[in-house]
């Protein structure tokens, strides 16, 4: 659902009050975990989120999702959103005072506690997404997520609304999209009865600091390949002792540095 302010009634609307559409927002709000995203392409959401298990869960009204179209909040008869950068240089920058006024209409009815509502700006510059912070996410009421494009956003308005910035990895996206959907993914998964079966998250990878042992299903044979013995001995101990074996053995091969924080989640 994109959430807009009526655009018939000019900028002023904006800060007007609620919209009987808001209002509808807003009694969502209690009900369900809400994303709410500020993006100049509202129509790229729910996207990939839209399909399976956070698809299904979206549909059932276990998280909701309201798309605030940052073109609506530009300047001017063209509704520009973004400038040349101060000091010169290629590309343009989102402007402080009309992401501003994005993010204020998205905080309508929101609660001002970060842990209860993060405020994320999707960056390359931020801190790396970690499941850990999935977890944090999904026990909050809901968040709101800002998409970048361009070259970024006016750095004054991160400071002024004291914005988290959070990276998808070290890479450079086009814009903020693709990462938000992806971090809303890992995020939704963790909330109840969206994957149905909820013993599955706590022993995915990175849930204890290791990855993930091997998975085999039918055919017992195939390519002339089998599947490891102690997967069809019936031995349930057995069967655990050699994936928790399977999962050290592959960290420490493969993820060297998630192997020496190993500690951290150990009691
Ligand atoms: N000039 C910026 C890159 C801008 S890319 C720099 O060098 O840091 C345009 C937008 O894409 C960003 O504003 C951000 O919202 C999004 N984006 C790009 N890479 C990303 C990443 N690794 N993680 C999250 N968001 C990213």
């Amino acid at each position: 659902m994109t959430q807009t302010p009526r655009k018939s009634h000019g900028r002023k609307s904006i800060s007007a009050s609620l919209q009987p559409r808001d209002l509808m927002a807003e009694t969502k709000l209690k009900g369900a975990w809400t994303a709410k995203i500020i993006t100049l392409f509202p129509e790229v959401f729910p996207g990939v989120l839209g399909a399976s298990l956070t698809g299904k869960a979206l549909k059932q009204g276990l998280w909701a999702l309201d798309t605030i179209d940052l073109r609506i909040f530009g300047e001017g008869k063209h509704r520009n959103v973004d400038d040349t950068p101060y000091g010169g240089g290629a590309g343009m920058v989102l402007r402080a005072d009309v992401v501003a006024k994005a993010l204020d209409f998205a905080s309508r009815g929101t609660p001002q506690d970060r842990a209860k509502w993060p405020i994320v700006y999707l960056s390359p510059r931020g801190a790396p997404f970690t499941q850990a912070k999935a977890r944090a996410w999904s026990e909050a009421d809901g968040m709101t997520l800002l998409c970048g494009r361009f070259e970024g956003v006016d750095q004054r308005v991160l400071d002024a609304y004291d914005i988290e910035e959070v990276s998808l990895g070290d890479f450079v996206l086009t814009g903020g999209e693709i990462a938000a959907q992806a971090m809303l993914d890992a995020t939704i998964r963790l909330r109840d009865g969206v994957l149905g079966n909820e013993a599955s998250t706590e022993e995915e990878s990175y849930s204890n600091g290791l990855l993930e042992h091997p998975h085999y299903t039918r055919p017992a044979e195939w390519r002339g390949m089998g599947v490891p013995e102690v997967l069809t001995s019936g031995d349930h101990g057995k069967v655990a002792k050699w994936r928790n074996a399977q999962s050290e053995a592959l960290t420490q091969d493969r993820r060297p540095d998630l192997w020496a924080r190993k500690e951290d989640y150990e009691d």
